[in-house]
């Protein structure tokens, strides 16, 4: 097996990890744990989203962390819905949104009577406003791997969404598990099918643990030569379509898989533990998080 030497994380605890959580976190408490995560060394960290409150009235107050982030060493990136979003992103000083469509066609024709590409077109004044602006757009697409209204997604689907986000010249992307369905050979299949065919494109992944598969599915992305992957402190997060489920996987998992596999983060395992232990104070519940409950084993950094 050959595996990267380096790869890139990002944070995304405070956004899909806390979106999912009853209770909201005060705006100085998700600033101790911003800080804390950058000072960690974490390259990347998904601050929150810039929706409208009445739908993810946790991520109220996205804005206000990006004032208070102002220069941070860390790419601070926000989630977004539409060019609303972008218009908020400069007021606030966030200089990096991304966008997010469904590869599910029935769910995408059921919710928005569009397709996948077809909602991808139409963010086309998004990304015009983020140039203009000098924001940097990113593209996601959710459930590349199965959705549970359809089962597999044909990999042309997938193809097509990638082709649309190319035709508005955002060529980061990111693949999304958010229904936790993924499994190791399918990732490894995926990843070096679209790697071959797009190389130019800087992939993301992101994977929930949903059904225990998270972490199989890094080392399988990493096998095809995936280099950037989100992660959530202490596991946090949920899954949309199975109330209860697991979470993202956890940062700290994450980086001990990398630590024993000699493959660097830049970030410090240590202090990435004990955020993670502060964030299940503050959510105030145990955490998904493999890490928390054995520890390190011993491990020196
Ligand atoms: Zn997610």
């Amino acid at each position: 097996m050959t595996f990267p030497d380096k790869i890139t994380l990002c944070e995304v605890g405070l956004r899909d990890g806390l979106q999912n959580e009853k209770t909201s976190l005060t705006t100085p408490q998700k600033l101790e744990l911003a800080e804390a995560v950058v000072t960690a060394g974490m390259p990347v960290v998904e601050l929150g989203s810039l929706m409208s409150p009445k739908a993810v009235p946790q991520m109220a107050d996205t804005d206000e962390l990006f004032k208070s982030m102002g220069n941070s060493p860390a790419e601070l990136r926000a989630l977004i819905a539409n060019k609303k979003g972008v218009d908020r992103a400069f007021a606030c000083g966030c200089k990096k949104v991304k966008l997010n469509v469904s590869a599910s066609k029935a769910h995408n024709l059921a919710n928005l009577n569009k397709t996948p590409a077809e909602s991808v077109a139409g963010f086309a004044e998004c990304a015009q406003a983020a140039k203009e602006g000098n924001i940097e757009i990113s593209g996601s697409i959710s459930m590349p791997f199965g959705s549970p209204w359809e089962g597999e997604i044909p990999l042309n689907d997938v193809r097509e969404i990638v082709e649309a986000y190319l035709a508005l010249g955002i060529d980061e992307i990111s693949l999304s598990d958010a229904s936790g369905m993924a499994v190791p050979s399918q990732v490894f299949n995926i990843c070096e099918a679209m790697r071959k065919q797009y190389p130019g494109v800087r992939w993301w992944l992101h994977f929930h643990n949903t059904r225990g598969m998270g972490i199989a599915n890094v080392t399988a992305a990493m096998e095809a030569g995936m280099t950037r992957f989100d992660s959530s402190f202490a596991g946090l997060g949920g899954c949309p379509f199975v109330p209860g489920a697991a979470g993202n996987i956890a940062t700290e998992d994450v980086l001990y898989l990398c630590e024993r596999m000699g493959i660097q983060t830049g970030v410090d395992f240590d202090a990435a533990m004990a955020i993670a232990a502060r964030v299940t104070e503050m959510v105030g519940h145990p955490a998904e998080s493999c890490l928390l409950k054995a520890g390190k084993g011993g491990l020196k950094q």
